[in-house]
């Protein structure tokens, strides 16, 4: 019941002045976000790297009001790449961008998008990696699976994600999964009707094993984005159903979600990528992680009270 209200809450923005500037929001915070800035984030990105374990990073920011401000978005992801490139770390670190940061819903928002997207795409190439896109609310799935599909042209390596809760998603796979994509399936974190979604967890959850049984039997390289125990255990099953290596899939988790579990699973040989997220616009991102265990919102809420 928690959760809906909890991602209404996620696109107020009175209560994102008053959750940012609230002094004791941040060490509850830093459980989930690795820093403010690259600086910050990059020694935690050499460390899971040495531990085994891949990242995508993400520069927190959403839903920008003008192009200037996309620009931005742009630029700091093109200063990631920067400092990115000593490591070396090719596609053990790639990068997550969210299309609404790009512009994608301003006037001509499609095409903004794609051209602040292009330029990252292109200099996470040069250093060897690669860039997936978020998926945001449902009007956006659209728009970015077509960028999606132009950015393929030129960057076939480029990943998508597909939300299990949507009903369109598993066309969606088929798609995806005959065209040979990189692609995350998730279940899925916004607020959707239920003209489009379902509502009900199990019903997500079995729509996410249909998903990943086309994604598994495809040609592209499925990556599992989830921290359920059932999920997991499935995907391996799937995975020697479908004759596939260790290495022609990936599991997915959080910074900071059932850390060590990323380990065990890395440690067992599999492919374990950390979405790493990082930045000062952070509300959005840790109101969707509250919204998704309540238990999270109580660890939050004491820690208001105690302080
Ligand atoms: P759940 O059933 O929610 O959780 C299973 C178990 O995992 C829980 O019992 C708990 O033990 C643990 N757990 C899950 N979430 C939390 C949490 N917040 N805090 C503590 N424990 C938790 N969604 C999108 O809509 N678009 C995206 O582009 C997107 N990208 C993602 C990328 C990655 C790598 C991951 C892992 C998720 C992403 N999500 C995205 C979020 C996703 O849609 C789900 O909201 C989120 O992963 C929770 O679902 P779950 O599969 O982990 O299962």
């Amino acid at each position: 019941m928690l959760g809906p209200v909890i991602l209404a809450a996620s696109r107020s923005e009175q209560l994102r002045r008053i959750v940012s500037a609230a002094p004791v929001t941040k060490p509850v915070v830093t459980r989930f976000i690795a820093g403010e800035t690259s600086e910050e984030t990059l020694p935690v990105v050499k460390d899971l790297a040495d531990r085994g374990l891949e990242v995508t990073l993400d520069v927190l920011g959403e839903d920008v009001t003008d192009p200037a401000e996309a620009l931005r978005a742009r630029d700091a992801y093109l200063g990631l790449v920067e400092a990115l490139r000593p490591l070396g770390l090719g596609t053990r670190a790639e990068m997550s961008i969210k299309l609404s940061s790009f512009g994608q819903a301003l006037p001509g928002g499609h095409d903004l998008a794609l051209k602040n997207a292009t330029a990252v795409v292109e200099a996470a190439a040069e250093i060897g990696t690669t860039v997936t896109l978020d998926m945001e609310d449902h009007t956006t799935v659209d728009s970015t699976l077509a960028i999606h599909a132009e950015l393929r042209r030129r960057f076939p390596e480029t990943g998508a994600v597909v939300q299990s809760y949507l009903f369109r998603t598993e066309d969606d796979c088929r798609d995806l999964a005959a065209a040979g994509s990189r692609v995350r399936l998730v279940k899925g974190a916004y607020k959707e009707p239920a003209s489009v979604a379902h509502q009900d967890k199990h019903q997500v959850d079995l729509a996410y094993v249909r998903c990943l049984n086309i994604l598994m039997a495809g040609t592209g390289y499925p990556m599992i984005g989830s921290h359920d125990p059932r999920l997991i255990a499935v995907t391996q099953e799937l995975a020697l159903r479908h004759g596939r290596a260790l290495d022609a899939y990936e599991f997915q988790m959080l910074y900071g979600i059932r850390t060590e579990e990323q380990h065990r699973l890395a440690a067992e040989g599999h492919r374990m990528r950390v979405y790493t997220a990082y930045g000062t616009d952070w509300y959005g991102y840790f109101m969707r992680r509250l919204a998704e265990r309540p238990a999270n919102l109580a660890f939050f809420l004491r820690s208001l009270v105690t302080k």
